[in-house]
């Protein structure tokens, strides 16, 4: 367990305590790196299920710059799964980050048509593709399904810390179903969606299932004008909370969690002596992206 304690003047005016989980750090293999943050907690389960099917193969879906292909491709050389990539949009070469490194660790990178990609979850075409590279264990775009918020409700089961509010940021937000319910109907859950539009409260609902829970919330006001968006204001931010605190956030996910949980102290939406506790996700490779503008270097050096 791997929480440290975020202090400022804001929070100490607020009254408020801020802890961060570091599930960045997370290495379930040690000589693997790449395998870290909520993407392997999300597959953790469906590997075991997978191994259980007596799968050899897994396949998914996601965009050209996306954590869980990244994740995908690292999980599958560390357990001798093959890997199968099918990527939204055209091949662009030389590869980007993501890719290079998805195809390093052995995965086979498709590339689907955005018209073919909208597909992915219709039955006949997931024949097809059986038809096409064989028996595979599915996992679908962002890792989300059952098995998934069973791993991401651990975060949650091994905690041994006192705190009243979690937060984390939310993509399928199933990583926040997972937290929900691993809280069990205790404390409160605070979710950071990064995507515009207000399709996520139903799809957790979904997620959730008959366990309905009323102790969790969206904060949906902090996605800086929709996914992998941001500006100049959020890059400044998780620059400078490099420098007060030593915590690299990446400008898809966790660095939007942090801006808008300082936004909401500020605020005063916390009452004094409230314990939060936010998780950093991960999704550093992210910043691989950035290399034009070198961010990452500058602010890893
Ligand atoms: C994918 C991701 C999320 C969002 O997870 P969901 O379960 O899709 O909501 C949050 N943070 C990071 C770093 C991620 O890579």
């Amino acid at each position: 367990m791997n929480i440290t304690e975020i202090k400022n003047t804001l929070l100490e005016e607020a009254e408020v305590r801020l802890f961060v989980k570091r599930e960045d750090l997370n290495r379930p293999f040690p000589d693997n790196p790449a395998v870290s943050g909520n993407k392997w907690r999300k597959l953790k389960y469906n590997l075991f299920q997978a191994k259980k099917e007596r799968q050899d193969t897994l396949l998914t879906f996601g965009g050209a710059y996306s954590n869980h292909i990244h994740a995908v491709a690292a999980v599958g050389k560390s357990t001798n799964f093959k890997t199968i990539g099918l990527i939204r949009g055209e091949e662009t070469l030389p590869l980007n980050p993501t890719l290079e490194f998805a195809k390093q660790q052995g995965m086979r990178i498709h590339y689907l048509d955005r018209q073919t990609y909208r597909k992915k979850h219709q039955l006949n075409f997931l024949e097809d593709l059986k038809e096409r590279f064989g028996r595979f264990y599915l996992l679908p775009e962002g890792g989300t399904n059952q098995l998934a918020l069973e791993g991401c409700a651990e975060m949650v089961d091994e905690l041994d810390f006192d705190f009243d509010v979690i937060a984390c940021a939310c993509g399928t937000g199933g990583t926040l179903a997972g937290i929900i319910k691993g809280l069990k109907g205790e404390k409160k859950a605070l979710g950071f969606p990064v995507l515009k539009g207000n399709f996520l409260q139903k799809e957790i609902e979904q997620l959730l299932g008959t366990e309905s829970f009323q102790n969790w919330k969206l904060e949906p006001d902090y996605h800086f004008g929709g996914y992998a968006r941001f500006d100049e204001t959020l890059l400044k931010f998780i620059e400078q909370f490099k420098v007060n605190h030593n915590i690299l956030l990446d400008p898809i996910y966790t660095g939007k969690l942090f801006f808008g949980i300082f936004d909401l102290v500020e605020k005063q939406v916390f009452t004094p002596k409230t314990r939060l506790l936010a998780i950093h996700t991960g999704g550093l490779q992210g910043w691989g992206g950035f290399n034009k503008r070198n961010k990452f270097n500058e602010l890893t050096n």
